[in-house]
């Protein structure tokens, strides 16, 4: 039968190699070439990476004869403690296969981090082969025999492209090992692979967040054929027999061995969280073992965690109503406090009605799976929070991520999804950047393509707009966004989440999402101190507008002391860049008094670790101003 090769390569930019997005070839009969070119392309416009600007896809016919059949290398796991027990396993295959200089080896391998393709060496005399140094040697046409049944749209198996790749070299003429080491840094897991041993997975070569990567192949024959050995691996068609998708799962000796190197490795790459424990509530001074602290990372903005009048409300509700709720509203029942609190929230953000979640994490989940249905598209800002992002997994709709706030990059990608039923979805005030959402311009696009429009205003109510009424009020807005999702937990100053908006939505919520519908609701104590706490917001706006004064004041004294930092919300990133940095960075001001945290991949992109300062109303204005310039130091001195 005639087969097709096709090859995709997306790109922002035209012929630009470092602004790579995705890549993928196949192998296809004519009938299959429809189907995946449609599937690829999809892939490109929308991938994980970013958004491709530029596509080439490349469909070459091939004849029958022209394609070479061979099998899949058999696959073994060898499970390694870390790097250097996954580099001993490589020089003792390489033992094996009658190569005695494998230190000799590893060390070239070095040079194949910065190129394109693989290395191309002689086995023996460590000479590198291959014509062009920077460009490498790319084993490409090539592909899994499979059914025409295959998906086109099944994403890539990554595990099963290596195989084909590995087993296409290993058949390659002279060819006598191939060593490789994936560029990703979440991905530590590389291979050895000869025809005569295998594919010798290594489940470890290097630390987690390491980003160097590279492949060597190794020749051992005469040098006139090295075009030949090039030239199969270039252009030769081949299609691998039964190749697997998936390693054979074998048990590890160890099952708690997994998880504690899992540790390490997030300890060696200063990625390790652990917690401290705060001996006072969440004021704007906290003790921790005794010591007293500027309380900088606090998300209560205005105060109110210890305020009397709230404490009041909870323990009079846990007096009256219990400890605990009991169960699902929809099974158990709602308290009157469940309903004057919807009330109130409904009142507060002037919308029809409200429904109450357990927490902001829960509301977003919920209401995001519950709106994205099969059927739906959501598109949502990349630095939206986790738990919209979560929600956007628990959906079964159609994810497009947008670039942060660019609402040209937001409208192109509505225009080339072409959505039926779908929604907006972003952060109010950005979590960790204190930046607002252009909302008129995400709701004016809502509007012009029948989507409804979200936002998440955790970090908005109490703190923007003049009363605190977050986003509306902050824009002056005459019309809200369709859904309006917030949290008890930072200027309400207890526990939980909501969503507000027209009754037809809380009704469909109150029907559909999951994390509402199957978990006990909140308590009465809670409930009572969010009650309370919005009563205070309502009455005293003036804590509004010191937390919108204490923001500006120490937003300038940082610039005073030369800290670059903007925000406009009461969230002030300084941005470090470097993860340990960061972390030492805050170290030392926890040393000096100063509780800040350092917030670290992947809460935000790897090399974009800050220190996180959260501003509350009952900061005094010249403990800001004594913080912004201890911060300056120790920013300075890193
Ligand atoms: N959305 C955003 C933007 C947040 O920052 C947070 C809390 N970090 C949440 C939602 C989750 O809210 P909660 O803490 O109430 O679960």
């Amino acid at each position: 039968m005639t087969l097709f090769s096709m090859k995709m390569r997306a790109s922002r930019t035209e012929c630009d190699t470092t602004s790579h997005v995705s890549g993928a070839e196949k192998i296809l009969s004519e009938a299959e070439l429809a189907e995946n070119a449609g599937a690829l392309i999809g892939r490109a416009l929308h991938h994980a990476k970013g958004d491709a600007d530029y596509i080439q896809l490349k469909i070459e016919k091939a004849a029958p004869e022209a394609i070479a059949y061979i099998d899949a290398l058999p696959v073994r796991t060898v499970e390694a403690a870390d790097a250097a027990e996954g580099r001993a396993a490589i020089l003792s295959l390489l033992h094996e296969l009658g190569l005695s200089n494998g230190e000799a080896i590893m060390e070239k391998f070095h040079e194949t981090y910065a190129m394109r393709g693989a290395m191309l060496l002689d086995a023996d005399t460590l000479e590198r082969l291959e014509p062009d140094h920077a460009r490498g040697i790319r084993a490409t046409y090539m592909d899994a025999e499979h059914a025409p049944s295959r998906p086109a749209d099944g994403g890539k198996n990554h595990f099963q492209e290596a195989i084909v790749l590995a087993s296409k070299v290993a058949n390659a003429p002279h060819i006598v090992a191939e060593i490789c080491m994936s560029d990703d840094p979440d991905y530590v897991t590389g291979y050895v692979a000869s025809k005569t041993t295998g594919y010798m997975r290594i489940t470890k070569l290097k630390a987690l967040g390491d980003p160097d990567g590279g492949r060597i192949f190794l020749y051992r024959g005469p040098r006139e054929d090295v075009p030949k050995t090039i030239a199969y691996l270039e252009k030769q068609m081949v299609l691998v027999k039964n190749a697997p998708t998936s390693p054979t799962k074998q048990p590890p000796a160890d099952p708690w061995r997994v998880l504690s190197e899992n540790l390490e490795q997030r300890k060696a790459a200063g990625l390790y969280r652990s917690i401290t424990t705060i001996d006072s509530p969440q004021s704007a001074h906290v003790t921790v073992g005794g010591k007293n602290f500027l309380m900088l990372a606090s998300n209560s903005y205005l105060g109110l965690t210890d305020e009397p009048r709230v404490l009041r409300a909870a323990s009079e509700a846990a007096l009256r109503f219990g400890a605990g709720s009991g169960g699902s509203r929809l099974t158990t029942g709602s308290l009157p406090l469940h309903d004057e609190l919807e009330k109130a929230i409904s009142a507060f953000k002037g919308t029809e009605a409200t429904l109450l979640f357990d927490t902001g994490y829960m509301a977003n989940v919920g209401i995001l799976s519950a709106l994205g249905t099969k059927d739906a598209t959501i598109f949502s800002d990349e630095l939206n929070h986790a738990s919209i992002i979560d929600g956007c997994r628990l959906s079964r709709a159609r994810v497009v991520v947008y670039r942060h706030a660019d609402m040209a990059d937001l409208e192109a990608k509505i225009k080339a999804a072409r959505p039926g039923f779908g929604v907006i979805v972003t952060d109010a005030v950005f979590s960790m950047d204190g930046d607002v959402a252009p909302l008129p311009d995400i709701m004016a696009l809502a509007k012009k393509y029948g989507l409804l429009s979200m936002t998440d205003e955790a970090h908005a109510t109490g703190v923007i707009g003049k009363t605190g009424r977050g986003i509306v009020e902050y824009f002056g807005l005459k019309e809200q966004p369709d859904v309006m999702m917030g949290t008890l937990s930072k200027s309400l100053a207890s526990e939980g989440g909501f969503v507000s908006g027209r009754a037809l939505l809380i009704e469909y919520l109150k029907n559909t999402a999951r994390s509402f519908i199957f978990s006990t609701s909140q308590s009465p104590a809670n409930l009572a101190a969010a009650r309370e706490a919005l009563a205070i917001v309502e009455k005293e706006p003036e804590r509004v507008a010191r937390l919108q004064e204490n923001t500006r004041v120490f937003i300038a004294a940082l610039r005073e002391n030369g800290v670059h930092a903007k925000s406009d919300s009461a969230i002030v990133p300084i941005v470090i860049g470097n993860e340990r940095r960061a972390t030492e960075a805050a170290k030392r001001l926890y040393d000096d008094g100063i509780f800040l945290s350092a917030i670290r991949y992947p809460t935000v992109a790897k090399g974009s670790a800050r220190l996180r300062a959260a501003i509350m109303a009952t900061h005094t204005k010249s403990e800001l101003r004594e913080a912004a310039a201890k911060i300056a130091t120790v920013v300075s001195e890193q």
